[in-house]
């Protein structure tokens, strides 16, 4: 859908199946349930929603879904359903790997960088092969770092071998990364999460990546067990939240299975969100 002279699209690699009590982290299951319905194992089915932002001269690709490199084992683990998958989007979209100039990971998690590789003859290459991959500094060493905690969140193949190509660009902090697309550091989900601010022509869409996965996830007590500081989620939330609210941003949802694309608002008191028309 358009914004501004930008064009947005969802460019989805599928979906995943999550235990839905790491979903929803403190809030009890008979309230998350009626959001998202758990599976026999107790897992709800996610969106892996990446998104193409076409500029007049930049073709932006923010997150790149879970990939291709898992056995069955994982694939089984994880719920893999590919149902569609990123580059297969992409050609919809008529554009090859090579068409991709930017990609931006809001964090390396394997869920949101897992096409940022792809295994060819036997080697691990970046898929994009004239793309910078923009990530924030502190997340890059954590996930050459990570603990015990949060171990099992980040796959090396994903992210080392775009550093070893010279593809990788370290930031600090908030940047512009093309004129009218921004990173924004906002910690919570873990330390270095950036969200994504897209602007054109005094229209504006956000890419909340993990710091609200779903629109389930809109009220400020819904975080997500994940998180690493999910008290900075909720001062997040109840910071970026009202500001969409009163400035009518188009607000993005990675794993939104359902509704990736929402305009919000308020109902006594409540935050509502609706499905923009074109979208
Ligand atoms: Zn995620």
């Amino acid at each position: 859908m358009r914004l501004g002279s930008f064009e947005l699209e969802i460019v989805s690699d599928g979906t995943i199946a999550l235990d839905g009590g790491a979903m929803f982290g403190v809030v009890p299951r008979p309230l998350w349930e009626r959001k998202l319905a758990a599976d026999a194992q107790h897992r709800v089915r996610i969106g892996l929603n990446c998104l193409l932002i076409r500029t007049p001269g930049d073709n932006i690709l923010v997150d790149t879904g879970i990939g291709a490199k898992w056995d069955e084992r994982s694939r089984s683990r994880y719920g893999i359903a590919h149902e569609t998958t990123l580059l297969d989007e992409l050609a919809r979209h008529h554009l090859g790997a090579e068409a991709i100039n930017v990609v931006i990971n809001t964090h390396l998690h394997f869920d949101h960088a897992g096409t940022n590789t792809t295994e060819r003859a036997g080697r691990v290459v970046p898929t994009f092969p004239r793309a910078r991959y923009v990530v924030q500094r502190g997340e890059f060493e954590h996930a050459c770092q990570p603990n015990e905690r949060d171990r099992a969140s980040y796959v090396e193949a994903d992210f080392a071998p775009v550093f070893e190509a010279g593809q990788m660009e370290l930031i600090e902090g908030d940047a512009e990364v093309v004129p009218g697309v921004s990173v924004i550091k906002v910690s919570g989900h873990n330390r270095d999460l950036q969200c994504v601010k897209v602007e054109s022509e005094g229209e504006t869409a956000f890419v909340f990546a993990d710091l609200i996965p779903t629109t389930a996830h809109l009220p400020a007590a819904w975080v997500m067990g994940y998180d690493l500081y999910p008290v900075e989620t909720v001062e997040q939330k109840k910071r970026l939240v009202p500001q969409a609210v009163s400035e009518g941003w188009l607000c993005h949802f990675y794993h939104d299975p359902q509704t990736p694309l929402a305009r919000l608002g308020e109902r006594d008191g409540k935050i509502i969100f609706e499905r923009p028309e074109e979208a």
